[in-house]
């Protein structure tokens, strides 16, 4: 179990944002049976007697009912908002509950987890953690034994180096955590040396170096670098912009749009860093996309798109769940056949 340091502390305090934000909720089959005895018996009550607790779909997943937006389970209890975990335990609530805010990828070497902060929760320890950021594998907040549902790299291929190149697993983990390092360290210049040590490791070519020599050595040279703070121009905000929403379903653009139109307070260099770190690590692009390019893109993405709103809540609401994953990779993965940053 692989987790960031300023993750490694989480607990759901019950916010309610996962409950109240109008999304589907479907309910697996297993769970659909003994959430309807729960019901059956009396033990758990909608909300709203009018709405139907679960509806059935003639091609789809049951899901949950919603009443002006709420899942029908939610209430205010200063126990905690849910009906269904308060009768019955976490156990008995369907997987999408349990897995928020997490965002899974489990390879050899396990699960690495990192959080959404639209959650509230996780969104204040991008601003209460302090410290370097790196990846622990040891935390209580997420045992090993928990289901961890995501993205499963087991029987995989190491991600791409570059769409004619594998990396291999070790190489690809150290660039994980020296990517993660830097940019936390730096978050003004965290993405131009990020891209310098992309583009150093595209050089690479078999019977050379080892590949995981040529890793320390990109991100030695990187984190040094001579590089200008990063300041994104106008276009390449609205093309990151115009990604995020193309990826989005047609009725949740809507909302989409709305979530990027958010211009908040500047945050704290250390937010933004931290923000950053949590795209680099556990990231779905490094896995599907067609390379390291496609990888900074993304991260490049979450960047941008913090630049513009101030409000990583919203950013990570529309690229963790708002946008069709796969769309999005596809639209990044442009970035192979063009070098991520231009040396001077
Ligand atoms: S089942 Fe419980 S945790 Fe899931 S959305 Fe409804 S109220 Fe929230």
């Amino acid at each position: 179990m692989h987790v960031l340091s300023i993750h490694a502390g989480y607990r759901c305090q019950h916010a309610g944002r996962c409950c109240t934000s109008n999304w589907p909720i479907p309910v697996e089959p297993s769970h659909l049976t003994r959430l309807e005895d729960l019901i059956a018996r009396g033990v758990v009550a909608p909300t709203g007697p009018a709405i139907a607790a679960v509806i059935r779909e003639p091609d789809g997943p049951a899901l949950l009912g919603r009443d002006h937006g709420r899942c029908v389970f939610h209430d205010t209890h200063a126990a905690g908002g849910c009906r269904i975990q308060r009768a019955a335990g976490h156990e008995a609530l369907p997987l999408s509950c349990r897995q928020f805010p997490r965002q899974s990828v489990t390879d050899p070497r396990g699960v690495s987890v990192t959080l959404s902060h639209y959650c509230p929760t996780a969104r204040a320890l991008l601003s209460t953690a302090g410290g370097p950021v790196g990846i622990v594998d040891r935390t209580t907040a997420f045992p090993a034994h928990e289901e961890y549902a995501g993205l499963d790299a087991t029987a995989s291929l190491p991600p791409l180096l570059h769409p004619r190149c594998l990396l291999e697993w070790d190489a690809w983990w150290l660039t994980e955590a020296l990517a993660v390092r830097l940019v936390d360290d730096d978050p003004r210049r965290g993405l131009p040396r990020l891209a310098l040590a992309v583009e150093h490791l595209r050089t690479w070519r078999p019977g050379t170096v080892p590949l995981r020599d040529l890793v320390q050595r990109a991100f030695d040279v990187a984190s040094i670098a001579a590089v200008a703070e990063w300041d994104p121009a106008a276009d390449a905000l609205a093309t990151h912009v115009a990604d995020a929403l193309a990826a989005v379903p047609e009725e949740w653009r809507p909302d989409a749009g709305r979530a990027l139109a958010t211009r908040a307070a500047a945050l704290p260099d250390g937010e933004v860093g931290r923000f950053l770190a949590a795209h680099v690590f556990a990231n779905w692009s490094a896995y599907t996309g067609r390379g390291l390019r496609t990888w900074y893109r993304s991260v490049e993405a979450a960047g941008c798109l913090v630049r513009l709103t101030n409000d990583p809540g919203m950013v990570d609401l529309v690229l963790r769940h708002l946008a069709d994953s796969s769309a999005l990779i596809t639209r990044w993965s442009r970035a192979e056949t063009s070098p991520v940053i231009r040396r001077p």
